[in-house]
């Protein structure tokens, strides 16, 4: 599958490197077509070189806009040498076929970062560069395409073995489509800085700085400030601007990645003030949380990004759910986020409206439901399809980013039938579902997490902690101290809600996200009275800590899966 090359087409803004491959390919036999000053350059190397105006029949012009774009140039590259009538179109037009095209494109980044005029900025979008590099890229079967001079080694490599294999050119066609992805979406990025300055100068005439003096002027760092993209990665769509980011002083904007569905940026927003950039994530937070618990009817309250209270309805209730949650924490719930897997009943609107909330997450309101809630100015309302379960996510780094699949509850483990009992007695069915909400709830819970849970609801959750004693700690205190305070939701007395026990802790079962690492964790929640324990395992002290278990009689499962949050 060797793909010997004969002509070359070389286009190069950055010549680095560029007289050896010259050399190179001058010395393997291949003609070399190229453009104007890399033309040059090769000429001063002593070398043979086919200038590109040659080739066309028509002169290079527009300063250089116009050089290599040309169908003798495009049909060379493009034609598809597997098709007898393409290669015979060739013939009949007289096209010479390129097997190899070497092209770095214009330095449009630095040219922005160098803080240029606007028009100099623009002249530096490359045009030819990019259409080349696609054209080869495409037809990688039959051309290979550099646009690193990196890789020219490998060109060298590929000369004396007498072509690129297959997977060489897919790599480099990859590497191709990379680069004009990279440096359009540089393009659109700085483009979109433009839009946002103007729309600031039409907002207030004469104060903002025009595009040319904030970036030149300031050495780049309004440029910096306003950077904000319209696409990051592929593809991802600019949805709105929001009033500001996580605090005041952080410009933001809301984005949709690409072909995405439901979740919190698809969200419709029926009422209410505009979504802040912390409405966004403490909502996704609960989404996550409400959507984790199959068919059961769920309600999650959540603040900065954690759960004040997780609960379901053994009868599918809502309103049931939503103030079994809330007394979880109702010190907390206050100024929170609320997300559901159901529909939004009128009887849970009326217990929502007298508690200050942000957000009201749901698949679906019922009209009297909207109607109690929109009492509120502010309260916003949102329906939410599901979150996506499937894809991955992303998270930046300094210089970077780091990404992973979504955690979802399907690892291997988190189906109960595959626990392993290592301590007490097997849990019965009450104490087995509550024991699997609770794995599954805890996954929502920023790492180190450790929940209590009873009745199918949260009762004390222990999160963001550096020490896994520390949650365990947290849990047991904030479930025995914080049942009471806060605003009681109206119906919460008859409920016979968790909160409503003084020592909520004791009687509960507890899920950890992760293993105990000593046992020490472990035996707080055991003397604090709790019946039975869900962890992954895993430590090398496992042993000491299911011995902890065994001694206090209390049943005690490993799952195998472990689901940090951070
Ligand atoms: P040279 O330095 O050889 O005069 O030009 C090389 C640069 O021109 C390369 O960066 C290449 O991407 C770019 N280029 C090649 N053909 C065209 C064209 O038709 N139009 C534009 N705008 N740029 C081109």
């Amino acid at each position: 599958d060797l793909l010997p090359v004969r002509r070359a087409l070389v286009s190069v803004y950055d010549k680095t490197g560029l007289a050896d491959l010259a050399t190179c390919l001058v010395k393997a036999g291949v003609e070399i077509v190229s453009t104007g000053s890399t033309a040059a350059a090769i000429v001063e190397a002593g070398l043979p070189v086919t200038p590109v105006e040659e080739v066309t029949g028509f002169p290079e012009c527009l300063e250089g806009r116009v050089k290599t774009l040309h169908p003798r140039i495009h049909a060379g590259i493009l034609a598809d040498r597997r098709k007898p009538d393409h290669l015979a179109q060739l013939e009949d037009l007289d096209v010479t076929p390129v097997d190899l095209v070497v092209v770095n494109l214009y330095p449009f980044i630095d040219t922005v970062e160098r803080g240029a005029p606007f028009d100099a900025c623009v002249e530096q979008i490359d045009i030819g560069g990019p259409a080349m590099v696609r054209a080869a890229a495409k037809n990688h079967p039959g051309v290979a395409v550099v646009t690193d001079p990196g890789r020219y080694a490998e060109v060298a490599q590929a000369l004396t073995a007498g072509g690129f294999t297959r997977s060489q050119r897919r790599s480099l066609a990859a590497a191709a489509f990379a680069h004009t992805a990279a440096y359009d979406a540089a393009v659109a990025t700085w483009m979109s800085t433009q839009v946002q300055q103007d729309q600031r100068e039409e907002d207030s005439p004469g104060r903002a700085e025009s595009a040319e003096t904030a970036v030149a002027g300031d050495g780049g760092h309004a440029q910096a400030r306003a950077a904000l993209p319209a696409y990051i990665g592929a593809g991802y769509e600019r949805l709105s601007l929001l009033r500001y980011g996580e605090n005041p002083h952080q410009e933001a904007a809301v984005y949709r990645a690409p072909g995405a569905r439901g979740g919190v940026a698809g969200a419709r927003q029926l009422h209410g003030k505009a979504m802040s950039f912390n409405n966004y994530t403490d909502t996704d937070a609960a989404l996550r949380a409400a959507w984790d618990h199959g068919q059961q009817v769920c309600v999650a309250v959540v603040k900065h990004a954690n759960p004040c209270g997780i609960a379901v309805s053994a009868y599918g209730d809502v309103a049931q759910a939503h103030r079994r949650a809330h007394a979880c924490d109702p010190v907390s719930a206050y100024g929170g986020v609320i997300a559901t897997n159901a529909t939004v009943t009128a009887a849970m609107a009326q217990q929502v409206r007298p508690v200050f909330t942000e957000v009201v997450a749901a698949p679906a309101f019922t009209d009297e439901a909207v109607e109690i809630l929109s009492a509120k100015k502010n309260l916003r309302l949102l329906v939410v399809e599901p979150p996506q379960r499937e894809g991955y996510e992303i998270r930046q780094v300094s210089g970077g980013a780091v990404v992973q699949h979504r955690d979802v509850l399907d690892a291997p483990g988190d189906d109960p039938s595959s626990w392993t009992l290592v301590a007490g007695e097997p849990a019965g069915d009450a104490v087995m579902d509550d024991l699997l909400f609770a794995w599954r709830a805890v996954r929502s819970v920023r790492s180190n997490a450790v929940l209590l849970a009873r009745g199918g609801a949260t009762v004390g959750v222990g999160m963001g902690q550096v020490n896994r004693v520390d949650s365990c700690r947290l849990a047991v205190e904030r479930a025995n101290t914080l049942g009471q305070g806060g605003q009681e939701v109206p119906g919460a007395g008859a409920e016979g809600a968790p909160g409503a026990a003084p020592e909520r802790a004791r009687g509960s079962v507890a899920a950890s996200d992760a293993f105990f690492p000593f046992a020490d964790g472990l035996q707080v929640l055991l003397d604090a009275g709790v019946r039975a324990v869900v962890q992954p395992g895993g430590s090398i002290r496992d042993q000491e800590v299911i011995e902890a278990a065994q001694t206090a009689g209390v049943t005690m499962y490993l799952t195998g899966a472990r689901h940090f949050s951070h």
